[in-house]
Formats: structure tokens, C-alpha cells, sequence
């Protein structure tokens, strides 16, 4: 039986296995950071390394660090400690950039994928209370990167902070936190081949933050709560290697993705691609099947050993219809016929061959036989 094929990266990586080695020999650190003695200098003086090796991997200063959960919390953390009375989220956001506010207003996504920042140009000159606007760097379905740099511009001019949750760019694109721009900008290690359940939000020096949960003064008083110091140490580890990768791997990448879609096309000259007219990340297809159900496609392959998913399934385990490709006007029929292939470190040449093989099967049953 042939190896499984891991095709889902843009819900989560493969750990790097010197990510793993540093997690395993930080767990053997007896202290908590908080302590003052010498059990508790040492586990302090591991944290703040890892916090010293993440910021240089993202181009940050490292006091602006703060450790979170995950994105998730990063980007709740962000969305209410701002307190800015209103916010404006791209309708193409992760749930937990969308959900954070239920007076969160909707910045509309043109066909392309990309934020209309037109309308957050109106959106902002309409109503003069201090806002914070959330933009994404690189959508998780469709991989399509935004104009984060172009909405800082217009924020700046309407006195508006400025959230991107950059989760699906780190390791992906080049990123520089301070060249970015972002007052604030939500990281998880998982995505980069780091471990599930760490993250950071990078917090400007000036954007005064009120933290989301009551407990000690951990993380410069922004996040209560003892550290997760072998995922601090596992997140800087994948972010080094990472950073250090990203080029050569965006390059690769990008051509095993455009064989696949190459090859999906000469199969299937109807099938759809998304976001292919912007730019986008290396690593993503999200490639529509007209007539063909995600979840009977997502099923096949999964019988077949290749994992891909379909719309946002990453959060819930269930196939629903994808919010972001709804936003982008694509017609629910064919939302609904859409997966998303997403690559990554471990991603090889015969991968493409064997979901092409795996997915010519779906297209003619008689075949798979
Ligand atoms: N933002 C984006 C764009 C994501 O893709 C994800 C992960 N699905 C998150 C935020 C949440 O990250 P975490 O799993 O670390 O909570």
C-alpha cells in the first residue's frame, strides 16, 4: 500500500523534525518564567531566545511579541484589545477575525479575491469614529495575497489601526513585520511546521492593548497565563527554518502547483480555478469540479490516501460552503464543487502524479477499478 499523500498544509504542517528536537529539550526545563529563583531564570531565559529567534525570522522587535494560543486567540486578542469602537473586516477573514464582533462591518472582496479597497476607502471616510481594519496577507482557501501595504495607506489617512492576520504567509512569503506596517499582526506556528496550540500577536510599540483574559502579567501584562515554553520554543525553531526556506520552497512549490493545475486543466478543460488572476501563494490551488460535490471529492481522495480539503473545513471537520469563495461571487453550485489543494515542506513530484491518478479515478469510476 502506497504512503498516504498530505495535500492540507493550509490547515496544518508536518512538524519539522528539529522543531520537534527543541520542543523535546525545552520540556525537560523545570521552571515556570514567572519564578524568580534559578529554575525559573533559566525557563525565562529560553523563552525570551525563542522570542529573540522568532522576532529576527519575522523582521520584528522582539518586545512587541506577545505569545498566544494560536492565531485564533491572536487575532480575538487583537480585534477587542484595540477597542477601537468600530472594525472593519475583509468578508474573506477567518472565522475568527469575522466572528470576533457581531458589529463588525464587511469589507467587500472583488472576483478576484482581492479586497476592494475602494469600498474601504468609503467605508472609512463614511463614519468618523476610530476604527480598526483587519486585512488577511494570504487567504487560507484560495491563497490569494491582499493589498495589505495599499489598505495601510488609506487606514493611515482615516486615523484607522491596522490588523493582518498573516497566519497563511509566514514561511510562504517573505514577511517583515515592521516593513509590513500593520499595528498589529496574528502568527500561528502550525502552519510553518511548529506545534498546534502556540501563536503570537506582534503589537506595535504605540497600540496600547487590553488584554482578553484576567490572571497574572505574563507577556508584558497583554496575556495572562503561564507560557507554553516548549511551543514558544517549537514556534521559533519552525519560524528560523522557515524564514530561512521560504524562498527556495515558494520556488519549488510553485511549479509542483502549476504541473497540478496544468494537468487538472488538459483533464478537465471546465474545471475552475480561483484567484489564479491575482497574486497568490505558491503552495495553494483551490480548483472547482462543476457538478462534482467537495465532499464526494474530498471522500475519493481520502479513500485513495491523498488528504485535501474542502472550502474551510479545517475549523470544524465538516464540509460546508466556502464563505470566502461566496464573497468572491462565485455561484454557490460551484462553491460547492470546489477543494483546496495546499503544499508544503514534505510535498514531492510523484504527489501530483498520485492525486492526478486519484482524481482521474473520481472522474471516471470505471477507471479506478
Ligand atoms: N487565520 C487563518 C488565516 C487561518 O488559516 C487559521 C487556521 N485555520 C487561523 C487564523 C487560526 O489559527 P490557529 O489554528 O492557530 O488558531
Amino acid at each position: 500500500m502506497n504512503q498516504p499523500v498530505y495535500m492540507d498544509y493550509n490547515a496544518t504542517a508536518p512538524v519539522f523534525p528539529a522543531a520537534a528536537a527543541a520542543m523535546g529539550e525545552a520540556l525537560t526545563i523545570v521552571g515556570n518564567p514567572s519564578s524568580v529563583h534559578g529554575y525559573g531564570r533559566a525557563a525565562r531565559k529560553a523563552m525570551e531566545d525563542a522570542r529573540e529567534r522568532l522576532a529576527a525570522a519575522i523582521g520584528a522587535d522582539a518586545r512587541g511579541i506577545v505569545f498566544t494560543s494560536g492565531a485564533t486567540e491572536a487575532n480575538n486578542l487583537a480585534l477587542q484589545g484595540a477597542g477601537r469602537p468600530r472594525i472593519l473586516v475583509s468578508a474573506i477573514e477567518h472565522d475568527s477575525v469575522r466572528g470576533v464582533s457581531s458589529a463588525a462591518e464587511l469589507v467587500p472582496v472583488h472576483r478576484s479575491g482581492e479586497v476592494d479597497l475602494a469600498a474601504l476607502e468609503r467605508m472609512l471616510g463614511a463614519d468618523h469614529r476610530p476604527a480598526l481594519v483587519s486585512l488577511m496577507l494570504a487567504n487560507n482557501e484560495t491563497g490569494v495575497v491582499q493589498p495589505v501595504a495599499d489598505a495601510i495607506e488609506i487606514a493611515r489617512r482615516y486615523g484607522a489601526l491596522v490588523h493582518c492576520d498573516a497566519v497563511q504567509a509566514l514561511g510562504r512569503l517573505p514577511l517583515n513585520v515592521t516593513a509590513l506596517g500593520a499595528d498589529l499582526v496574528s502568527l500561528s506556528a502550525h502552519k510553518i511546521g511548529g506545534p498546534a496550540g502556540v501563536g503570537a500577536l506582534y503589537v506595535k510599540d504605540a497600540v496600547a492593548l487590553k488584554p482578553l483574559l484576567a490572571g497574572g502579567g505574563q507577556e508584558r501584562g497583554r496575556r495572562a497565563g503561564t507560557e507554553n515554553l516548549p511551543g514558544i520554543v517549537g514556534f521559533a525553531a519552525a519560524a528560523e527554518i522557515a524564514a530561512v526556506q521560504q524562498p527556495a520552497e515558494a520556488a519549488r512549490l510553485g511549479a509542483l502547483r502549476d504541473d497540478l493545475e496544468a494537468r487538472i486543466r488538459a483533464a478537465r478543460p471546465d474545471a475552475t480555478m480561483f484567484g489564479i488572476e491575482s497574486p497568490r501563494l505558491a503552495n495553494t490551488s483551490c480548483v472547482a469540479l462543476p457538478g462534482m460535490a467537495s465532499e464526494r471529492q474530498v471522500i475519493a481522495l481520502d479513500l485513495a490516501g491523498i488528504a485535501v480539503s474542502a472550502g474551510a473545513a479545517c475549523s470544524s471537520g465538516k464540509v460546508r460552503a466556502s464563505a470566502v469563495l461566496g464573497a468572491m461571487g462565485v455561484p454557490p453550485a460551484l462553491a460547492a464543487s470546489a477543494i483546496r489543494v495546499s503544499l508544503g515542506w514534505q510535498s514531492k513530484a510523484e504527489d501530483i502524479d498520485r492525486f492526478m491518478a486519484a482524481w482521474a479515478g473520481l472522474l471516471n469510476p470505471q477507471l479506478a477499478a
